[in-house]
């Protein structure tokens, strides 16, 4: 899963991908704050002069917040788990497929093959 500067990220507490537009990601923890999994705090940085402060949203999680952090993390890398699961059973079927198809048709090809062999 990538983490890049653009684009989509998933959420540390319910997995959905939410834009990495910082108006979006506070909006989405807006709804966490509302839930109860996280606490919103405002920092208001004044080494730059009382006039030319500077306002930072802090996002904390709360007891609740850590475990459905936790429960995220744990159902996301299950379905990971399940997404290779899958893709290594459709390779069993694929090669299933052609070792069924080759008990059928294999001496069939074999003649063919033979049959052009001896016409050439
Ligand atoms: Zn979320």
């Amino acid at each position: 899963m990538s983490r890049s500067a653009y684009g989509k990220s998933p959420c540390y507490y319910c997995g959905r991908r939410i834009s990495n537009a910082g108006w979006a990601k506070v909006s989405h923890m807006r709804k966490h704050v509302r839930e109860g999994l996280v606490t919103e705090e405002q920092r208001i940085d004044y080494s730059q002069g009382t006039r030319n402060f500077r306002t930072y949203l802090r996002f904390s999680a709360t007891e609740e917040g850590k475990r459905a952090r936790r429960e995220s993390i744990k159902q996301r890398r299950l379905q990971q788990g399940q997404g290779l699961l899958e893709y290594a059973m459709l390779l069993i079927l694929v090669a299933l497929i052609v070792i069924v198809l080759l008990v059928i048709f294999g001496r069939g090809i074999g003649n063919m093959f033979s049959n052009i062999i001896s016409n050439i």
